[in-house]
């Protein structure tokens, strides 16, 4: 009897605090989970996850101190600014995260991480468009383009950072005649995704769109989609006497990280070979560490030289940009 009782209470004694981390992601449910699931079969933890679609940056702060979140996961480096600006991040100093993600894909003052990069590159229609036809950012202006260029929304973060990128190159009066050049230039508004505007090339619709790298991967990996993709070359543009528009996936630990060891524990996971390698083969993205390989899809699309604008000066030229796109009237 007293051995039962002293079991007991040693039971209760025993901290059977569950191993968990909590994320708010704003990336798809089915390229975090095969992430996940590594994560919790090697370290035993597990991970909660939070699918946040909009206003992330005021859900943190309205939750406060008492936000379950211990890690944002999202995309392009205007959002995880907005989360940082919002003052809802913490700084994570850990050498593991230093070794892994090279400095111009983190943050100087320790607030974000890239986790993967990928190109906003050219859609180029097999049979309509000729080898070295396009070749430049610039390019997307010239009136010989004329009725044969598809995109999604002006507004569209994507879109977003690369007109940022416009003005880093070509300062805002430049940008904005590029903006002119490059509707003149469309065969409909905007509409949809990237994934439509390689549709709207195998339709016939126009010759060559702007979109990310990992798009082509997702679709010739999809049985119902694989024909339009096939129906374009992927075009590594550059801006003139620079490189091609890079932007990252990343990550930030919360204010108010309640699991805070574990975050960090996932953290490093998500920079180290095992993600970054979930990340190369399921999504298609580059991965940030290096050494670490792409997939062989991605790799058979080529060599390419990034662009120099570092993503903080381009995330700091966003308003600037959506100011522009508005004025110019984009989508109308
Ligand atoms: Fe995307």
């Amino acid at each position: 009897m007293f051995r039962l009782t002293a079991l007991a209470l040693l039971a209760c004694a025993t901290p059977l605090v569950a191993q968990e981390v909590n994320v708010y992601s704003h990336r798809q449910p089915e390229l975090i989970q095969p992430l996940i699931d590594a994560f919790t079969a090697e370290t035993g933890i597990a991970v909660n996850i939070a699918f946040v679609d909009k206003g992330m940056a005021e859900r943190l702060v309205a939750e406060g101190d008492r936000s379950p979140a211990d890690l944002v996961l999202t995309v392009d480096i205007s959002r995880l600014l907005q989360i940082v600006d919002a003052g809802v991040t913490q700084p994570v100093q850990s050498e593991v995260l230093e070794a892994n993600i090279p400095a111009a894909f983190r943050d100087d003052a320790d607030q974000w991480f890239g986790l993967t990069t990928r190109a906003r590159i050219v859609y180029a229609s097999v049979d309509r468009v000729k080898d070295g036809e396009v070749t430049t950012y610039e390019d997307l202006a010239d009136p010989k383009w004329q009725g044969r260029i598809c995109t999604r929304s002006g507004t569209n973060d994507y879109n977003v950072a690369l007109t940022a990128a416009v003005i880093a190159h070509h300062g805002e009066a430049g940008a904005k005649a590029w903006l002119e050049g490059l509707k003149a230039n469309l065969a409909r508004k905007p509409d949809g995704g990237d994934r439509d505007q390689v549709k709207a090339i195998a339709a016939g619709e126009c010759d060559i769109a702007i979109g990310n790298t990992y798009y082509i991967g997702q679709m010739l990996n999809d049985p119902e989609q694989k024909p339009a993709a096939e129906s374009v070359r992927i075009v590594f543009p550059t801006f003139e006497g620079d490189g091609t528009h890079l932007n990252i996936s990343g990550v930030a630990m919360t204010k108010a990280a309640p699991n805070r060891d574990n975050a960090l524990k996932f953290m490093e996971w998500l920079s180290g070979d095992t993600a970054q390698k979930i990340y190369a083969e399921t999504n298609y993205e580059y991965p940030v560490k290096p050494g670490v390989a792409r997939s062989a899809l991605v790799a058979s699309w080529g060599e390419f030289t990034p662009d120099s604008k570092s993503l903080s000066e381009l995330a700091g030229l966003r308003g600037a940009a959506l100011k522009l796109i508005e004025e110019v009237d984009f989508d109308g």
